[in-house]
């Protein structure tokens, strides 16, 4: 048993050697780009100076149920006119940065350039701004992709984000608690309202799931936040099954949806 153990150790120091090694040369032959500019970086799989100050990260203080920043402090759990005029469906939000040119570029270097090292950056950041709360969670649900759209990305961006999240918080990762039952036209150039008619009925909690979702608390993971449609729409199927708390972590926030086409 112990031999086995020593051969196991030796066997993945020496696939973790090669892969080291690997990389290096990797690197000496194609030196590690950003992901946004392209320009030389002294570390795989992130951005260069430039590029990660041009990101306008989400700091306190911002409003619990909506994740907008505040111009000055309002105290803890404070929620802003906008949460209060129409509360969302689901209960608290956090994103890490707000949707510009330079967040744009990462979403889509992940979504339609299958650049998974984008994914790393933005999940890094992702449990920075969620990380209160992922510590109060049971789980954690990507929102999911329909199944013809699955299958023609191949991958779903969501749910590859919640899978390195709940890697590194140690949280249950169930993108089974959530089913996206039928096909949704692109929400693009929609308004709230039309964007939460389009998803009317989209998502649902499979059966064998009820027993699960019943009094828990979920963060529902998804990369960009237009209008919320999608993720209330989520929140909506969670609550009715009877979840204790859903709150929403995205990467990028769209603080005002109807000036971007997305
Ligand atoms: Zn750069």
């Amino acid at each position: 048993m112990l031999q086995c153990g020593m051969a196991a150790l030796t066997l993945t120091h020496i696939t973790h050697g090669l892969a080291r090694a690997g990389r290096w040369s990797l690197d000496w032959l194609i030196p590690p780009q950003c992901l946004v500019c392209h320009g030389e970086v002294g570390e795989a799989s992130g951005l260069c100076v430039t590029c990660w100050s041009k990101l306008s990260f989400i700091e306190a203080p911002f409003c619990d149920r909506l994740a907008t920043p505040f111009p000055y402090e309002q105290g803890e759990g404070v929620v802003s006119a906008a949460a209060l005029a129409d509360p969302p469906l689901w209960d608290g939000a956090r994103a890490a940065v707000i949707f510009d040119e330079a967040a744009r570029v990462l979403v889509h270097a992940l979504k339609y350039r299958d650049r998974h090292e984008a994914g790393l950056v933005m999940a890094r950041l992702m449990l920075r701004a969620g990380g209160d709360l992922l510590r109060r969670a049971d789980a954690v649900v990507p929102v999911p992709l329909y199944r013809w759209r699955l299958w023609r990305r191949r991958y779903n961006q969501s749910a590859l984000l919640a899978q390195q999240i709940c890697r590194a918080a140690s949280k249950p990762f169930r993108p089974e608690l959530l089913r996206r039952q039928r096909s949704t036209p692109s929400q693009t150039g929609l308004d709230h309202e039309e964007r939460k008619r389009n998803m009317r009925n989209a998502f649902a909690v499979p059966d064998n799931c009820l027993g699960f979702v019943k009094g828990r608390s979920l963060v529902l993971i998804d990369d960009v936040r237009t209008t919320g449609a999608t993720l209330e729409a989520c929140a909506k199927v969670l609550k009715a099954a009877g979840a204790h708390r859903v709150d929403v972590l995205t990467f990028a926030l769209v603080p005002k949806p109807k000036q971007l086409h997305i």
